[in-house]
């Protein structure tokens, strides 16, 4: 590869080639002042800054230049170009000297994670000419970092990447990079279990704190990021770990790398910039989480209520439960939101429940508070509040309006447990049906209520039908669970699938002039008492109606 050249290399061996005045450039310490990114003493204040380093990666040069003056329109102060994107031999010239905010520049190799199809020599060589440009930053990997010499006013970024899984030694790791002559460290690494990523984090943290203490050049502050969509709450949470700045990127189709997070959720969704050490973590945990709507709620209810907190997604397997829940509170975590597949799995590891829990068999929400580990489970009281107030009653009265009314709730998995569970409780008459006849049959035995077969489900001439399948569910949206032909005015259908809010069931039952009840108000409903559990204070639906009902329009384009 021919590195575009006019000048031969000094004593470092560095090509003095792509030197540029920075004259037109505003220079990290206009536009980020240094003191936010390596604070001195009299203003180590972390948490007053927004310190997101936003990383563009596309394969052609005028589309790195495009996207670079547009996040710099954006106010976007700090950005990584990742040159081994770059389909053609880059070309410094064109890219450091006429940048618009201060830049990182990269050229990761494939064994990292990254693009570069070159030989290792044509990379160094490509690092040596980017540094005399001056950018404000390069990133040089910890085992080649001695080949390319500290330049100029260019501040480096020793880095280590494990894309499989941590590295053996830490410490070690550690101590070899402070030799590198870093201004920061980075690593990262891929945890596969809660506690691995626990202890990385403190780790971290404890480097970060004691680096606060030093003055100047030895304050070598670390940089940690969790990979995998497991660590992407840990890249929410790094400013709670000390960490000076994170990476995200500019938009969903630029997703580089594991669990890196867009630079419009991690700032106006989970509020990046006001997290700090006494911010409180909320969250959710399953597996998957991705499509989860509960941090946008979350999230936004904390806004309205001032709550320094912020509730992240824990995408965690079946093997990390535990840790998680035993983790929690050192993790800063107070309350956790419990989704498919673990919402049986917690039961065991709480230290108390609610009777509705034990009942139920279910638990999805999770409050930690001296010690405990305290599960509940607001599915139902919010479907049932939804139920009762459609039928004009309310689940606080003691006689409630569905006694003796004729329920059938089709699907007997965890939702349709919840439902079945608080329809009994309010003493209506109940028939369960599922596809599996077996678990059909255990529910209603468990609840003393009907049991039909799936086959027949229609001959039960219910008040109320309640579906808690996931017929209906996108992309399966022109199927359903209850023909329209039995549906009858007089009856409420409740559809507990919300994605879309408006099933064919639901479309058909308003068709029959049928009273409805959607998953969103059961959605929306387990949030509220879920904000009431984990705070204390009542939050208001009406809002976060509008809300997911958008965002479920933006997601599934209903
Ligand atoms: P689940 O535990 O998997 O239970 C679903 C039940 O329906 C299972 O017994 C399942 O049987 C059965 N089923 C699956 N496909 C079927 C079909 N084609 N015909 C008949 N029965 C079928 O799921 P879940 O957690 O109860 O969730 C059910 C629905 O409720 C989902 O759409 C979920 O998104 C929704 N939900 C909404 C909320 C809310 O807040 N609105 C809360 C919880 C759940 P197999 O296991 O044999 O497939």
């Amino acid at each position: 590869m021919a590195i575009k050249t006019n000048e031969t290399t000094d004593k470092h061996g560095i090509l003095k080639t792509c030197r540029r005045t920075t004259e037109n450039v505003d220079t990290l310490e206009n536009v980020v002042p240094y003191s936010i990114l390596c604070p001195p003493p009299e203003c180590r204040r972390i948490g007053t800054t927004i310190m997101i380093c936003v990383t563009i990666a596309c394969g052609t040069h005028s589309r790195m230049i495009a996207e670079h003056a547009r996040l710099a329109e954006e106010g976007i102060k700090l950005v990584e170009l990742r040159l081994d994107f770059l389909r053609r031999e880059p070309d410094i010239n064109r890219l450091i000297p006429p940048r618009p905010t201060a830049t990182v520049i990269t050229v990761r190799r494939q064994q990292d994670g990254g693009l570069w199809r070159d030989s290792e020599e044509n990379r160094l060589t490509l690092l040596r000419t980017a540094i005399l440009a001056e950018p404000e930053f390069v990133d040089l990997e910890v085992d080649i970092a001695d080949q390319i010499p500290p330049f100029g006013k260019t501040r480096r970024i020793i880095s280590y990447h494990n894309t499989e899984t941590m590295p053996e030694n830490l410490p070690g790791l550690h101590r070899e990079m402070l030799k590198k002559k870093p201004h920061f460290i980075k690593i990262a690494a891929t945890p596969k279990t809660v506690a691995e990523m626990y202890n990385f984090l403190k780790f971290i943290q404890q480097k970060n704190d004691e680096s606060q203490k030093l003055l100047g050049e030895k304050a070598i502050r670390v940089v940690g990021i969790c990979m995998g969509e497991m660590g992407k709450a840990a890249r929410i949470l790094s400013k709670r770990f000390s960490m000076p700045y994170t990476y995200a990127t500019f938009s969903e189709d630029r997703i580089i790398a594991p669990g890196m997070l867009v630079y419009e959720d991690l700032l106006g969704l989970y509020r990046y910039d006001q997290i700090n050490k006494e911010t409180a973590v909320y969250g959710i945990i399953g597996n998957p989480v991705g499509h989860s709507l509960s941090p946008l709620v979350h999230n936004r209810f904390f806004l309205e209520h001032k709550i320094n907190a912020v509730y992240v997604p824990f995408q965690i397997g079946d093997a990390s439960v535990a840790d998680l829940l035993r983790l929690a509170p050192e993790l800063g975590i107070q309350g956790i939101s419990v989704t498919i597949p673990h919402k049986v799995a917690v039961i065991e590891h709480l230290t108390k429940a609610d009777p509705a829990v034990e009942r139920i068999g279910a638990c999805n929400t999770i409050v930690f508070r001296n010690g405990e580990r305290i599960g509940y489970n607001t599915d139902y009281i919010a479907a049932m509040g939804g139920i009762e107030h459609a039928l004009g009653g309310n689940p606080s009265d003691e006689e409630s309006v569905l006694k003796n009314m004729k329920a059938l709730v089709l699907g007997a998995g965890g939702a349709g447990k919840a439902l079945a569970y608080g329809l009994v409780h309010r003493e209506a008459m109940v028939t369960v049906t599922d596809v599996d006849s077996e678990r059909a049959l255990e529910l209603s035995k468990h609840l003393g209520s009907e049991y039909v077969k799936w086959e027949i489900r229609e001959s039960v001439k219910p008040d109320i039908v309640v579906n808690c399948t996931p017929l209906g569910m996108h992309p399966n949206v022109n199927e359903t669970p209850y023909p329209k032909s039995s549906l009858r005015s007089k009856m409420l259908v409740f559809d507990a699938v919300y994605n879309p809010e408006h099933t064919l069931l639901i479309k058909s039952a308003q068709e029959k002039g049928c009273r409805v009840v959607t998953g969103v108000e059961m959605f929306v409903g387990q949030a509220c008492y879920q904000f009431k559990l984990f705070t204390g204070q009542r939050a208001s639906g009406s809002t976060m109606r509008m809300l997911v009902k958008e965002a479920i329009m933006r997601m599934y384009r209903e």
